[in-house]
C-alpha cells in the first residue's frame, strides 16, 4: 500500500517515521517510550539464561524490582504482559467457589472480574461511576455485606477512566476485614508511591510496558508473607503461571521457564536509570507533568473527566459541541497528521474523551508537544483555538512547580 501521498508508516533507522517526516511519538498508557541506552541493549547477543552471567543480571534486576516495589519480599518477573500476573496472581490465591470483591471502575476492574470468573470464583462487585474513585465507605460496605470474600482486587489506577483510587484507605479496610488486597499497580508503581510493605499491600502487579520504560513482555508480581499463605492451601489449577514454582526459581535468579532475556538485559538498565533519578523526584516529576497537562487542557476549554484525577494520565471530555465521530477524528488526526498518538476512549467512552498519558520516559517538553498537537487537531476540526494557550499553560504550569 504504499503510493504517493499516502500518510502510511514506515520504519528505518531504528525510529518510526511518518511520511512526510514526521517522528512518532507515544503518548499512550503504553506502550510509552523507551529511553535510548534502553534500546541499545536490545542489539546485544542473546545470553543463555542457564549461565552465571545470567543469574547476575537478573540478581541486579530483582534488587531494582524490590526498590521500585518498595518490599523486601521477592517480586517475581513473569514472561507474560499484565495480564498474566494478574492471571497468576487469581490462579494462586484461590480456589474454585472461593469469593471475592471487585471495585469495578473501568476495564481493568472489568478484566479482575472476567479472570476471577474465568476461575469459578463467586465475585462480588461495587460498580463505580466512570471517571469516579471508589468510596472508601462504599469499599467498607461491600466488606462488611461479604464476611466470607477472601480478598480485594482492584486497580490503583484505572487506566480508562483515568481515575486514581484511595490505595492506601482501601488497604487499611482490608486488613481491617482480615482479607488480602490485591492492587493491579500496573499503571501506578513507578509512577506514584504506593509501599507496598509499609501500607501491608498483600499482591502488587505491574508490567513492563508502562512505567518501567520497557517494551511489553514482562509482568511484575510481589506477595506479602499472608498471601504467601494464601497461595499454599489454594486449589486452582496452574502450570505455566506457578508461583511458588517461580518463587523457587527466582531464589537461585533462574526462571522456571526461558525468559525474556532481552527485556531482562533492558530492565536492568531502565530500573537503573529510574532508580538514579529517585523515588521521590520520580513521583514529583509524574505530579508536575500531570498538573501541566490539567492546566492547559483547562486552557483549551477541555473539561476533565476524572473526578479523581491521577498523575498517571489525564482524561479530557472532547468540546461539547463535538459529535461522537468529531471526538474520534482528534485522535486520528494527532495520530496520523501530526505522529502524536493518544488514547481515545473505550466502550461507551468512545469518540467522547481523551486518554493524554505522561508517565515513563516522559518529560516537560513531550506533553508541550502532546498539548501542540491537540491544538492543530481540534483547531482542523472546528474548535476555537488560540494557538498556544494550551502550550503555554503547559510551561507557566511547569516553570511555577519548579521554582
Ligand atoms: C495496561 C494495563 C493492564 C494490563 O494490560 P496488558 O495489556 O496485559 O499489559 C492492566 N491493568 C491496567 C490498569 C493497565 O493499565
Amino acid at each position: 500500500m504504499t503510493g504517493a501521498g499516502k500518510k502510511e508508516v514506515h520504519r528505518r533507522g531504528g525510529l518510526w517515521y511518518l511520511r512526510p517526516m514526521k517522528k512518532i511519538r507515544l503518548l499512550t498508557p503504553g506502550p510509552t517510550a523507551i529511553p535510548e541506552s534502553v534500546l541499545s541493549k536490545f542489539a546485544e547477543p542473546v545470553i543463555h539464561h542457564r549461565t552465571s552471567l545470567f543469574e547476575a543480571r537478573f540478581k541486579k534486576l530483582q534488587d531494582h524490582l524490590g526498590w521500585l516495589f518498595q518490599t523486601r519480599e521477592p517480586v517475581l518477573t513473569l514472561t507474560a504482559t499484565g495480564s498474566g500476573a494478574m492471571e497468576a496472581a487469581v490462579a494462586n490465591l484461590f480456589s474454585p467457589a472461593d469469593e471475592v470483591l471487585v471495585l469495578n471502575l473501568g476495564k481493568f476492574g472489568e478484566r479482575w472480574t472476567k479472570l476471577a470468573k474465568t476461575y469459578g470464583l463467586t465475585v462480588h462487585e461495587l460498580v463505580v461511576d466512570r471517571g469516579s474513585a471508589a468510596d472508601p465507605a462504599e469499599v467498607k460496605r461491600l466488606l462488611t455485606a461479604h464476611p466470607a470474600a477472601k480478598a480485594v482486587l482492584f486497580q490503583a489506577s484505572e487506566t480508562s477512566t483515568g481515575a486514581l483510587n484511595p490505595v492506601k484507605a482501601i488497604v487499611d479496610l482490608c486488613r481491617e476485614h482480615g482479607v488480602l488486597s490485591v492492587c493491579d499497580g500496573i499503571t501506578a508503581v513507578g509512577i506514584l508511591d504506593l509501599p507496598m510493605d509499609d501500607w501491608g499491600i498483600d499482591v502488587l502487579i505491574t508490567g513492563s510496558q508502562k512505567a518501567l520504560m520497557l517494551p511489553p513482555g514482562l509482568a511484575f508480581i510481589a506477595l506479602s508473607a499472608r498471601a504467601w499463605q494464601a497461595v499454599a492451601v489454594s486449589k486452582s489449577p496452574r502450570f505455566y503461571f506457578d508461583l511458588t514454582r517461580e518463587k523457587k526459581m527466582q531464589e537461585k535468579q533462574q526462571t522456571a521457564w526461558t525468559p525474556a532475556i532481552s527485556l531482562i538485559e533492558g530492565g536492568v538498565e531502565s530500573l537503573g536509570l529510574l532508580r538514579e533519578e529517585g523515588l521521590q523526584t520520580l513521583f514529583a516529576r509524574h505530579e508536575v507533568l500531570a498538573k501541566c497537562t490539567r492546566e492547559a487542557a483547562s486552557a483549551l476549554g477541555l473539561e476533565l473527566f476524572s473526578k479523581a484525577p491521577s498523575p498517571v494520565l489525564t482524561t479530557v471530555r472532547v468540546p461539547a459541541t463535538f459529535s461522537v465521530d468529531q471526538g474520534k477524528a482528534i485522535q486520528k488526526l494527532m495520530q496520523e497528521k501530526y505522529g502524536v498518538i493518544i488514547m481515545g476512549g473505550q466502550d461507551e467512552l468512545q469518540g467522547k474523551i481523551l486518554r493524554l498519558s505522561h508517565f515513563g520516559y516522559c518529560d516537560v517538553f513531550d506533553v508541550a508537544t502532546g498539548i501542540g498537537a491537540l491544538e492543530l487537531a481540534l483547531q482542523e476540526l472546528g474548535h476555537s483555538v488560540e494557538f498556544g494557550k494550551g502550550v503555554g499553560a503547559v510551561l507557566k504550569a511547569y516553570r511555577e512547580s519548579s521554582r
